[in-house]
């Protein structure tokens, strides 16, 4: 299986891939996370890519897609993989098929988390992930145990700095302006399935896999 998630931020595509990649037993591939994991190690990447990041602008395309070019050659992806907030604009789509032509395999299908813009700011301003390993959770819908510390390790959960309301706003016109022209690109290449994601997090699952079927 080959796959893409694509929907604006807060749509639940991180939640949503965790469980994808698990039942399809394929890597989650999140450029996002590949980011921020380079922000927190210090790296080269991650001091290029952090005011992108905590400004909500997109890291240049020319750093993005060799990253991504160089994640989908390890051998791990060799069965699968699904894409998580890669591609981000038509650039970068058309750049992945150029990669995919290269290693002579195809996308199975680019699956859309389709919600609401108001209900977006309800969800990423409550957002907090864990420092530690990254699980997040909802001060409102998906409450840790413990106020501020995280369920799965007991690390210290924040709120990312691309979550508040000033950058939200901006992530999400970047989203209209450049990510959402990708959705007619892959509806042409007619491998674009759309599902609502609104709802119980299982419910979704189950309806994204029966779609995929
Ligand atoms: P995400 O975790 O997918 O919401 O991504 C967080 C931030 O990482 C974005 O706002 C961008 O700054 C950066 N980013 C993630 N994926 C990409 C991409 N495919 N192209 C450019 N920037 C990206």
């Amino acid at each position: 299986m080959r796959l893409i998630l694509v929907g604006p931020p807060g749509a639940g595509k991180g939640t949503q891939a965790v469980y994808l990649a698990a039942h399809y037993g394929i890597p989650h591939i999140s450029t996002g996370d590949i980011f921020r994991a380079n922000i927190k190690g210090e790296t080269e990447l991650g001091k290029l890519a952090k005011s992108y990041l905590d400004s909500g602008n997109l890291v240049p395309d020319s750093v993005t897609n060799e990253m991504l070019k160089e994640r989908v050659g390890q051998s791990d992806a060799a069965g699968g993989f699904l894409l998580d907030g890669y591609p981000r604009n038509v650039g970068q789509a058309e750049f992945l098929e150029g990669v995919l032509v290269e290693k002579k395999i195809t996308l199975d299908a680019v699956l859309e988390l389709s919600i609401p813009g108001e209900e977006i700011i309800k969800r990423l301003s409550g957002r907090r992930v864990c420092r530690n390993c990254g699980t997040t959770s909802h001060i409102i819908f998906d409450r840790s145990k413990v106020d501020g510390l995280c369920d799965s390790c007991g690390g210290e959960l924040y709120q990312r700095e691309d979550d508040k309301e000033e950058v939200i706003a901006h992530r999400l016109s970047v989203y209209a302006e450049q990510t959402e022209p990708i959705i007619a690109f892959y509806r042409e290449l007619g491998l674009l399935k759309v599902i609502n994601a609104i709802g119980e997090v299982s419910e979704i699952s189950a309806n994204a896999v029966a779609t995929l079927k």
